[in-house]
């Protein structure tokens, strides 16, 4: 057994951040400054977008990209009833009203024909989550939206890396939100990015993310004098530190190495597990590039010998930590109270909620540690 716990999603940080933190804090410039903006403009490059804006993290992203695109009272957005409680969260906190769609039962990503159900003359927006970095199909949401003049929002939390015929995750709707949370592909701790083609969203979302202080207040104290800013709107504390771009500028040029890494464990995932009766994740479709985020296994009795609360107690056991992304959405009280939903009208979320464990798969993992997990998920479902 391993001698050490292996802990699910730690991140990799090498010493090129490091460096560049301990700069910033000898310059003593610690908020937003020169390298969030450096920062912007790599990942905008990354994604092929004109307009990438830093926030604080990817759920204030999805906040402000609603208040930009005008969702409020009234409105509805339909959102997947499998993914994290954020993506809920965003849409309630900008006053309009979440309306769940079911998942596909084999990507886990929102069902365009359930979505096509759900539609009502108040909707106004579909929020798609490439769920564990696997392409939602955009082509027939971007078509529903198009007939129903609805907004696109991309939860792209998994999905940095993925593509669709060469176009990047987060440019196909109006805005996509990254995450660099510290399980997420690339990290700063915290933080999260706003990807949009249009300039005037990315302005609204820069604005509110400061106070709805008019444009580049951070600069007000700079070398070039003060000056006096107006506050145009009333806006939120959403800005990103120097010290997180710091990290960040350089994990998104190594962005490459660790997808390269993960598509390798991943591989050795999918030939180890072939013959264990679990659910593996469902192959990768053609023309699209899988961000490879959350390598997944479905636990479902009878088939296995053991429900999922077991094996995750069992890999625990073995020194070995694990996820569950995530348990349904309509499961959760506050949700449950709030809008009445019934978990037994979302079928597939339910049951992937209640199977689903992802394994460790980050570029940190060594061959020793894959070997670890390989041996002990084997043990534990042989019995
Ligand atoms: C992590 C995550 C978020 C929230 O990201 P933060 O940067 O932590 O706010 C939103 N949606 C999904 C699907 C996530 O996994």
């Amino acid at each position: 057994m391993r001698s050490h716990y292996l802990v699910f999603g730690k991140p990799l940080v090498e010493d090129e951040e490091i460096e560049e933190v301990a700069a910033s804090m000898r310059a003593a410039w610690l908020g937003t400054g020169p390298k969030v903006t450096e920062f912007e403009r790599l990942v905008g490059e990354h994604s092929g977008v004109p307009h990438a804006v830093a926030v604080s993290s990817c759920t204030a992203g999805l906040h402000l990209s609603c208040l930009a695109l005008g969702l409020g009272p009234g409105d509805e957005v339909i959102a997947p009833a499998l993914t994290f409680c954020a993506t809920i969260n965003a849409i309630i906190h900008a006053g309009a009203t979440p309306v769940l769609a079911d998942v596909r039962r084999d990507t886990q990503n929102i069902d365009p024909d359930d979505v096509r159900r759900k539609l009502s003359p108040r909707t106004k927006a579909i929020m798609p989550v490439h769920f564990a970095g696997r392409m939602c199909e955009m082509g027939a949401l971007t078509q529903i939206a198009r007939e129903h003049e609805l907004k696109i929002i991309e939860d792209c939390a998994h999905a940095i890396e993925a593509e669709h015929h060469g176009q990047k995750a987060g440019t196909f709707g109006d805005c996509g939100v990254l995450s660099f949370y510290s399980t997420k592909n690339i990290v700063t701790g915290e933080g999260g990015m706003v990807l949009t083609r249009d300039p005037a969203i990315a302005e609204r979302v820069k604005v509110l993310a400061l106070h709805g202080m008019s444009h580049d207040a951070w600069k007000r104290f700079s070398g070039d004098g003060y000056k006096h800013y107006d506050v145009v709107e009333v806006g939120f504390k959403y800005n990103m530190m120097d010290l997180q771009a710091a990290i960040g500028m350089h994990q998104i040029g190594r962005v490459e190495r660790y997808w390269q890494r993960r598509v390798a464990i991943w591989k050795r995932y999918d030939a180890a597990f072939a013959d264990l009766s679990v659910t593996l994740p469902s192959p990768i479709s053609p023309n699209s590039r899988h961000a490879l985020h959350l390598y997944t296994l479905l636990i479902e009795q009878p088939r296995a010998p053991i429900d999922r609360d077991t094996f995750i107690a069992e890999l625990h056991r073995r020194n070995i930590g694990t996820g569950v992304h995530y348990r349904a959405i309509p499961v959760h009280s506050a949700y449950k109270e709030r809008f009445g939903w019934d978990v037994r009208d979302y079928p597939n979320a339910y049951a992937i909620g209640q199977a689903t464990v992802s394994l460790p798969l980050s570029p940190r993992l060594s061959d020793e540690d894959v070997d670890d997990v390989i041996a002990a998920v084997r043990e534990v479902l042989q019995r």
